[in-house]
């Protein structure tokens, strides 16, 4: 029987902006209708809470569009309630006609070469996670008396590690940074952070905003080899026919860059194009890079790949960041593309297995998770979008079974298990409590980092 979407009860796993965005196209088809958005944290957001660098506001401003969401009538946040721990997705199918995963992508690809595991050598995410205050990473130690540090990769992340890392820390006193970061920052002695590019400059993955701020920082050389610059002829070609203005503007600024004489800036950035790592050296902590130099070529599928010439020298530095991309991981009770690092799904609609036509209703992908770690916030709008779509063709198509009444309902099965689900409320109190904290300090909020404290601090804030 087809289901109209206001009768729909929907069930997304995932604050980031794939959930919220899936939560407005739903509402978009059907004001008031019921949805149920669970994240594992007590606090909402995903990735704009604990990916977006502390000194892009603009960015983090997306927050102001989920809250409007989050306003509208039949939406409920569940905080603090981790899927396959504190409830299963059968838990969850048996209670919502729809569940939509949305859950990013939760870790980070290596390197696979030797060296990799020893001590200051981490992944980029984990960096990113421990500044932004996200509770996985409030342990998490980086030895910031190293002089030198390198960054293997030149995407977006690259460009947030390296500016954090070379940026003065009182330029940061004014962001949302976590506190353990900017004290950590304060006393950091690393002045040159290499940046390590497996490719050319036409390939770079940044985007150029993102590149340009490195030039703009205060007390910030930036250093690129000329010779780096000049194009090969398959990176010739590929600018040539590029639709994409990005590599022509990243080339532009480097070009810019490369003819700049070095003022003797207390900190400098230093990308190298063409070059693999292939060893991280050093006998208990990591003393360097072994690199190796790769020339560029035509591949048959239309893109230019890096061929290691046997050409090999070393970078000493004390700090290796991996910034090589983020993964998705597999969930208990849902198919995993382990070659992709997502669900494997078509459109959005999630099927048996990887390769499989056999989709499973009810079950949909949007974000990370469907796609891959790849895209901007605002991507990840048209890409819920696109699946809230197929659910809705679903639902009048009569092809999604509609659940029956179960009990215990998710209240009584989370609140039977004990677990401190919070609520949007929840998340307003804290929220205010944060900004508190910052103000005195002129910043906008002053990061809880653990979620013992984040629970207290709303018990409090709830009786108080
Ligand atoms: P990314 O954009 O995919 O960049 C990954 C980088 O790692 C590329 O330079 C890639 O080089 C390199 N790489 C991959 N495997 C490698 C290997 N084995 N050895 C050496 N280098 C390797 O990923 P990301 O930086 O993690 O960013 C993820 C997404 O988030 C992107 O879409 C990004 O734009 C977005 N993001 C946006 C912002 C922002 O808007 N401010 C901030 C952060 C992140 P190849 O190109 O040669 O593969």
């Amino acid at each position: 029987m087809p289901i109209s979407p206001s009768e729909l009860r929907v069930a997304i796993v995932g604050s980031g902006p794939a959930g919220f965005y899936a939560a407005e196209a739903l509402q978009k088809a059907a004001g008031g209708i019921r949805i149920d958005l669970f994240d594992r944290l007590p606090t909402p957001f995903g990735l704009v809470r604990g990916g977006v660098a502390p000194d892009h506001p603009k960015i983090k401003s997306v927050t102001r569009v989920f809250d409007r969401i989050a306003a509208q009538p039949g939406f409920r946040f569940l905080g603090h309630v981790r899927l396959g721990e504190d409830v299963t997705v059968t838990e969850l199918r048996d209670r919502y006609d729809v569940l939509i995963v949305a859950v990013g992508a939760e870790t980070d690809h290596t390197l696979d070469i030797p060296g990799e595991h020893l001590a200051g050598s981490h992944a980029a995410t984990e960096f990113v996670g421990w500044f932004n205050g996200h509770p996985d990473y409030v342990e998490s130690v980086f030895d910031l008396s190293q002089t030198a540090a390198a960054i293997v990769g030149i995407g977006n992340v690259a460009m947030d590690v390296a500016r954090i890392l070379a940026k003065d820390p009182d330029h940061l006193a004014t962001t949302d940074i976590a506190d353990h970061a900017l004290r950590a920052l304060r006393g950091s002695r690393v002045t040159t952070i290499h940046l390590l590019t497996r490719r050319g400059p036409v390939q770079a993955a940044c985007t150029t905003p993102e590149l340009r701020e490195l030039g703009e920082l205060e007390g910030v050389d930036v250093v690129v080899d000329r010779r780096d610059l000049e194009l090969d002829p398959a990176s010739a070609e590929q600018l040539a026919r590029s639709d994409d203005r990005t590599p022509a503007k990243n080339l532009e600024v480097l070009r810019e860059w490369a003819e700049r004489k070095p003022g003797g800036a207390p900190r400098r950035v230093v990308i190298h194009f063409n070059v693999s790592p292939v060893e991280l050296t050093g006998t208990h902590r990591v003393a360097g890079v072994e690199l190796v130099r790769n020339r560029l070529e035509a591949d048959p599928r239309g893109s230019v790949r890096a061929v290691a010439t046997g050409e090999k020298h070393h970078l000493a530095a004390g700090l290796v960041f991996r910034s090589v991309g983020y993964r998705g991981i597999p969930l208990a009770g849902l198919p995993f593309d382990e070659r992709r690092g997502v669900i494997p799904n078509l459109g959005g609609r999630v099927v048996e297995e990887p390769g499989s036509t056999t989709v499973i209703p009810g079950l949909y992908v949007c974000g990370w998770i469907k796609r891959g770690p790849q895209g901007v916030i605002g991507t990840n709008k048209s890409c819920a979008t696109d699946t809230v779509a197929q659910l809705l063709a679903d639902a009048a198509a009569g092809s999604m079974h509609q659940v029956r009444e179960i009990l215990p309902s998710i209240d009584e099965l989370l609140s039977g298990r004990g677990v401190a689900v919070t609520s949007w409320g929840d998340w307003l109190l804290l929220d205010r409590a944060e900004q508190e904290r910052g103000s005195a300090a002129g910043r906008p909020r002053e990061k809880v980092t653990s979620v013992v404290e984040m629970l207290e601090i709303i018990q409090a804030r709830r009786t108080g």
